[in-house]
């Protein structure tokens, strides 16, 4: 195992994410330390990349920042030339330090302070999203040359966390806010919706679809030429269940043909599940014994981790019912009475100074995590396996756009650049 001067850990060939997670262990408790640690698999994050290319071969994601933003993860995304969706400043700024090109960005919010806008403007970031006639008001007077995208409100009733109640504009005030837009002197280049983080019915995407496209008829007989579509995040992370309705209602409403470009703002498909976090029981306490019936266990513990839903597990008060592995009944390091990670959940007794390993933590954890009672983020460790790591290189060193002499998996890589 080396580690790497951009701080990936470079497995050797035998070796693997859960074996280097031992030894991290092994090395922390021969420090006598139990500081939890997150580990970034970025042979998983790759793999979920390939899976979104031949899932969705015709969009291109932009990959939403906001969603885990560590640097490792916008490195890798951005060698593998994703876009990024940008929700401030701050993201912009961030992406663009780390050699992103503006072209590559979208700023995707459509509520945005004005100084922001003024940033975006001078570091050549054009693309952005709007839903109403004040945000136009404002990009006319920050941004004039800005390349605009109209954000409309979709059913979003099948999705887990619904976003179109606060943002987009109804089918109905569309004609209205392009002719604004047109007196305004602005270019609006084409439309988006977020269908809602995890969403559940594939249906819901082809409707959006249909909606964007009675948008886009719209906007041509308002004398726009619309060349983009936008079709948000809320797919699950761990697969692309929705691909055959979305790529059928994207050859419907926009065929190839259409010369239409089509991009998503995917946030938890890649983020969720390349991170596992190690945390350590730092307490237990019995809290029922020797009950004797059927059903019931001898012995009910609670258990005390030293990160929870203050840090790595945030996304936990936003989604009850989210299912890890493993689940029991533990609670996070702090003093409030929502730190609790599951509960109900039976396995063997754990001791202090035990870890546990908890999966698919990337998506809303540490992006949202605080140092709330004075307990530091987790550190993450990024790995990757030798041969990901060489492809990687052959990928960012050796240009993707002139390389021909490459493995089966990297000219992949190459046709998406293409
Ligand atoms: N784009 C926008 C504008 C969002 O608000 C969000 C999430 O809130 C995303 C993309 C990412 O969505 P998801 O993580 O569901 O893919």
């Amino acid at each position: 195992m080396t580690f790497d001067k951009c701080g990936v850990y470079i497995l050797d060939n035998e070796s693997t994410a859960t074996r280097f997670i031992d030894k991290k262990i092994k090395e922390l408790d021969s420090m006598d330390s139990e500081e939890p640690f997150q580990v970034l698999n970025l042979d998983t994050l790759i793999q979920m990349h390939l899976k979104w290319l031949s899932y969705l071969p015709r969009i291109k994601p932009f990959y939403a920042v906001k969603c885990n933003s560590t640097e490792t993860v916008l490195r890798t995304l951005n060698a593998l030339g994703t876009g990024f969706d940008c929700a401030s400043k701050g993201e912009i700024s961030q992406v663009l330090s780390l050699g992103v090109k503006p072209e590559n960005i979208i700023y995707a919010h459509t509520t945005k302070p004005q100084s922001h806008i003024k940033y975006a403007c001078a570091q050549g970031v054009n693309l952005m999203t709007f839903d109403d006639e004040e945000e136009l008001r404002k990009v006319s007077r920050c941004h004039p040359k800005a390349k605009l995208v109209l954000r409309i409100a979709v059913d979003d009733s099948s999705s887990f966390y619904r976003l179109s109640s606060k943002f987009g504009a109804g089918l109905n005030s569309t004609g209205r806010l392009l002719e604004c837009a047109a007196e305004l002197g602005l270019e609006v280049v084409g439309v988006s919706f977020h269908i809602g983080s995890k969403c559940t019915q594939s249906l819901a995407f082809r409707q959006a679809i249909a909606d964007a496209r009675s948008v886009f008829d719209t906007a041509k007989l308002l004398g726009f030429q619309f060349s983009l579509l936008d079709i948000g995040g809320g797919f699950s992370g761990i697969d692309v269940p929705f691909s055959e309705v979305i790529n059928g209602a994207l050859d419907e409403y926009f065929p190839f043909e259409s010369g239409v470009q089509v991009i998503a703002e995917p946030g938890w498909y890649y983020a969720e599940s390349p991170f596992t976090l190690a945390a350590n029981v730092i307490a237990k306490r019995l809290i029922m014994e020797d009950m004797r019936k059927e059903g019931v266990p001898e012995r009910l513990m609670m258990y005390y981790l030293n990160d929870g839903v203050y840090g790595s597990l945030n996304f936990l008060l936003r989604d009850l019912n989210y299912h890890m592995i493993p689940i029991l009944f533990i609670w996070g390091p702090t003093c409030d009475c929502i730190d609790k990670i599951v509960d109900n959940y039976l396995i063997p007794e754990l001791h202090v100074g035990d870890w546990l390993l908890i999966d698919n933590i990337g998506a809303y954890g540490i992006s949202m995590s605080t140092e709330f009672n004075g307990f530091k983020r987790s550190n993450i460790y990024s790995v990757v396996t030798n041969e990901t790591w060489h492809t990687l290189k052959l990928s960012v060193f050796l240009s993707l756009y002139k390389c021909v002499m490459v493995s089966d998996s990297c000219k992949h890589l190459v046709c998406f650049f293409t």
